[in-house]
């Protein structure tokens, strides 16, 4: 089977062949760069992400060009809010995203352009528009003329009288239709502006798009992304003015759109004042933990947002993590018996194989990521089953095969974005007071180094000893004295091992 993309022109799922052959040339609209974006905006981000992952997966190499709409009325608002100018405010916030991006674990795109840098490009696109006679000029502003354009409204499905209905269509009487949208803004006072031939003036935002995409990745590019709510007006407009520009289609080949967030069934939206920062809910939650919240919907549904929710999909990845933790304690400190016991390796090997069938079925699916992680989970499954039933003797075979179960997991959920089996990111104040308690109880004052993973050691071999001296009293107090440090201690055939619970 080969991969299906959903593409929203032709609103069905379509073989992906691309215009080069194995490379994928992409575009996503970036923000603008006004604000701090909340997690509703982060979702796009995360799927395209995903989504330029199983690309490379498949052996593509991709490019990816992001934009930021650096000129905008939101920025000029911004800058007179916050008495900085137009330029501090994007710069503000594109490094703001930036960091949010790295944060996030999100991958930067190839190409990062601004609107401001592509101006030329822009007055390129809409003298040419003008030439053509698809645009007019009236007093310094010039409007793209959508009844020239025939195949208006193509992306969006809507007729022209559903289009004129909706809520982002501004009305003037410049203007010849009420769909006609603007190319080039006419300066207004204490605004940012550039010379053009039709004035002073700044660019419309959908021109923007036309002209860094098709500047970056020329025409009929693979793949085209956004928010659903980009359809219409910005992505049925950037078609109009490319296809006119250049009288050729298509200008994109596959268009994909991912669905909303609504916060607790309502839209998140500062008017409703329930926006969710991404750099907030990070300082609380781990990005793992927002991906996997997201990638259990299918990207084109619309999703919504609760805390448990979150609560669940960390509890979800905790399940992966503690899967590779027995993997790697097993391999560790096991003892492997140089035993010829093929057999009982069979079925986890199997499983092996079909988790990665399972995967690619349901990625090359428009990018099943429900059934994707699915998959995954039964793998780690299947692994803990094994070790439950085999860890009591184990052979040399097992070793080779938990190995590979454990790379399979690592590896898929990779693909998706997730980063398991990082060193945790402890505060170093919780080192501190763990390093203070260890020298409690050893009754030393010297002030010796060890680092997280060494004190925790330490303390758990001074449990053993008391166990092994039967001073039930002192090791018990050992573990109630880590939990109150936020670390579990659990018991294994293999001896006793500490970690730190992810989800509370
Ligand atoms: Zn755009």
């Amino acid at each position: 089977m080969s991969l299906k993309i959903y593409n929203t022109l032709t609103r069905k799922k379509e073989d992906f062949i691309t215009r080069e052959k194995n490379q994928v040339q992409m575009y996503v609209c970036g923000p603008t760069v006004y604000n701090f974006i909340h997690i509703g905006n982060a979702r796009c981000y995360i799927v395209f992400d995903m989504i330029k992952r199983y690309f490379r997966y498949l052996g593509y190499k991709v490019k990816c060009v992001q934009n930021f709409t650096d000129v905008d009325d939101k920025i000029i608002n911004r800058s007179k809010e916050e008495g900085i100018s137009c330029e501090e405010v994007s710069e503000k916030y594109t490094r703001a995203f930036l960091e949010d991006m790295e944060n996030l674990g999100v991958e930067p795109a190839e190409v990062y352009p601004k609107a401001t840098e592509h101006i030329r490009e822009m007055q390129e696109i809409i003298a040419g528009l003008i030439n053509k006679g698809f645009a007019y000029v009236v007093d310094g502003d010039v409007y793209f003329e959508v009844d020239k354009f025939k195949g208006y409204g193509k992306l969006s499905g809507r007729t022209k009288e559903e289009m004129r209905a909706g809520e982002r269509v501004e009305v003037s009487e410049r203007k010849k239709n009420p769909l006609d949208f603007a190319l080039w803004k006419k300066a207004k006072e204490g605004e940012p502006w550039w010379d053009s031939p039709w004035g002073k003036g700044r660019p419309g935002w959908h021109i923007e798009c036309s002209a860094m995409s098709l500047k970056y990745l020329g025409m009929g590019f693979d793949i085209h992304g956004g928010g659903m709510d980009l359809i219409f007006p910005h992505h049925e407009n950037e078609i109009a003015q490319s296809e006119a520009y250049l009288s050729e289609e298509p200008f994109v080949r596959y268009w994909l759109h991912n669905g909303l967030l609504t916060f607790r069934e309502e839209k998140m939206a500062k008017s409703v004042g329930n926006i969710v920062l991404l750099r907030d809910l990070l300082k609380q939650w781990h990005p793992n933990a927002l991906k996997l919240f997201y990638l259990s919907t299918h990207y084109r549904s619309p999703i919504d947002f609760t805390f448990e929710k979150m609560v669940e999909a960390t509890k979800a990845w905790e399940r992966l993590e503690i899967t590779l933790d027995n993997i790697n304690f097993i391999l560790t400190r096991g003892r492997f018996e140089a035993l010829p016991e093929k057999e009982r390796t069979k079925g986890l090997e199997k499983a092996i194989k079909r988790t990665e069938d399972k995967f690619k079925k349901a990625m090359d699916d428009d990018f099943n990521t429900p059934r994707a992680l699915s998959a995954i989970f039964e793998l780690a499954r299947e692994v803990n089953t094994f070790i439950d039933e085999n860890q009591s003797r184990l052979v040399i075979e097992d070793k080779k095969v938990l190995k590979e179960a454990r790379d399979k997991i690592l590896n898929l959920s990779g693909v998706l974005g997730l980063k398991l089996m990082q060193p945790l990111s402890i505060l170093p104040d919780l080192v501190r007071k763990l390093r203070g308690y260890y020298l409690e109880l050893v009754g030393s004052e010297s002030e010796e180094s060890l680092n997280l993973e060494e004190v925790l050691d330490c303390i758990l071999s001074l449990r053993e000893e008391a166990r092994k001296e039967k001073d039930w009293e002192r090791a018990d107090q050992i573990r109630r004295r880590l939990k109150e440090f936020g670390v579990e201690i659990e018991d294994t055939p293999f001896g006793p091992r500490w970690r730190f619970p992810l989800a509370k």
